[in-house]
């Protein structure tokens, strides 16, 4: 159990005396106060006030001898430092990994939702997109130093960022929590980064989309993920498309869909019907007298484009709108209308019904 001598700079067989003055030394030199009160310059202090807290205890210091850290917290007799330790070991144990032992590891992949108007889907776009990636951080350089403040070697691991704990067989190396497992500590640290060197900058990538996308399809932007480590190559950027509902157009295949609704004096005298299109603008559409409802006209090469080139169908489909009547003058109007045209289907449909009562008697 050497963590708490190594963060005072001391040896397991210093007395009383010795441990207070080198403790007394390192506070004065990483005091907050002296250190422009960062959040990270507390911490290194309040670790090195545990550590003297523990060694200048000796019951205390007998226990952690023998048992170690964990004893110590269990027991209630440091609530703060074991636990922060144990944490940092986790968070940092696949970066130091690559970091010391030179371990070349390929960044994560990362995804990016990218939604797309039913035009952009189908006839393709380039859109620009927003990806962070981690750099050096600009103030400080990437050194996590304020300006003009000193960076040090670690005094606790000696520059390695790891310590190892325990001995023998059961002997691990552990992330140096005084440096956060980098090996440097910064007096004072960056209040950019705090401390970390690094820094998020916000990169705008166009992004090509082919036509003819689908929801759900991913584009890959190579080397757009997260950093490697140690000289290993980044990660890529997965871009996930969806598609939002347009208020006029479905997608059938390669094919589009639209709906346009007409009067029944269109549907019974022909007319214009002006078809939206979906790449822009609208064109006429002549509806023959006496068509019939659901009846679908096909306009040739205006849906979406074909991999072969060429594009797919533009479906429209006509559909004659019941009108909503709520004057007396329009209700007239309609059953005079009744009485002056010809229903060949219906009187059809009138004849065969009464054969069949007839027939089939009451
Ligand atoms: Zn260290
Ligand atoms: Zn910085």
């Amino acid at each position: 159990m050497t963590t708490f001598y190594r963060l005072l700079g001391v040896t397991a067989d210093s007395d009383g005396a010795a441990i207070k003055s080198a403790y007394r030394a390192l506070a004065r030199k990483y005091h907050p106060d002296h250190n422009g009160g960062h959040p990270l310059a507390e911490r290194r202090f309040r670790m090195l006030a545990e550590a003297y807290d523990v060694l200048s205890d000796d019951a205390k210091r007998v226990k952690y001898d023998r048992y170690g850290v964990t004893a110590l917290s269990r027991q209630g007799d440091l609530p703060g430092f074991a636990g922060s330790v144990q944490r940092l070991a986790k968070n940092l144990e696949t970066a130091l990994e690559s970091r010391l032992k030179g371990v070349k590891r390929r960044g994560a992949d990362k995804r990016l939702p990218l939604a797309l108007t039913l035009r952009e889907a189908v006839f393709g776009c380039t859109k620009q997109v927003v990806v962070i990636r981690r750099g050096p951080c600009d103030s400080c350089g990437g050194g996590g130093a304020e300006r003009g403040s000193a960076v040090e070697a670690c005094h606790v691991c000696d520059g390695r960022g790891l310590l190892r704990e325990g001995s023998g067989l059961l002997a691990r190396e552990e992330a140096c929590a005084f440096c956060d497992g980098r090996g440097r500590v910064a007096l004072r640290p960056c209040d950019a980064c705090h401390g970390a060197g690094e820094a998020e900058r916000h990169l705008e990538l166009p992004v090509t989309v082919p036509p003819a996308a689908h929801p759900g399809r991913r584009l890959v932007l190579r080397g757009y993920g997260e950093n490697g480590q140690a000289g290993g190559e980044a990660g890529d950027l997965f871009v996930e498309l969806s598609v939002e509902p347009h208020p006029l157009f479905e997608r059938e295949g390669t094919d589009l869909r639209v709906s346009v609704p007409i009067t029944i004096t269109e549907a019974v005298l022909g007319g214009q019907a002006e078809v939206p299109l979906l790449e822009g603008g609208s064109i006429g559409v002549r509806v023959p007298p006496g068509t019939r409802g659901s009846q679908v006209l096909r306009l040739r090469g205006r849906g979406g484009p074909l991999d072969k080139g060429g594009r797919g169908d533009l479906l429209v489909r006509i559909e004659i709108e019941t009108p909503v009547v709520d004057s007396s003058v329009a209700r007239e109007l309609l059953e005079r209308l009744d009485q002056v045209s010809i229903h060949p289907h219906r009187n059809a449909y009138l004849r065969a019904l009464s054969q069949h009562l007839e027939s089939t008697g009451p």
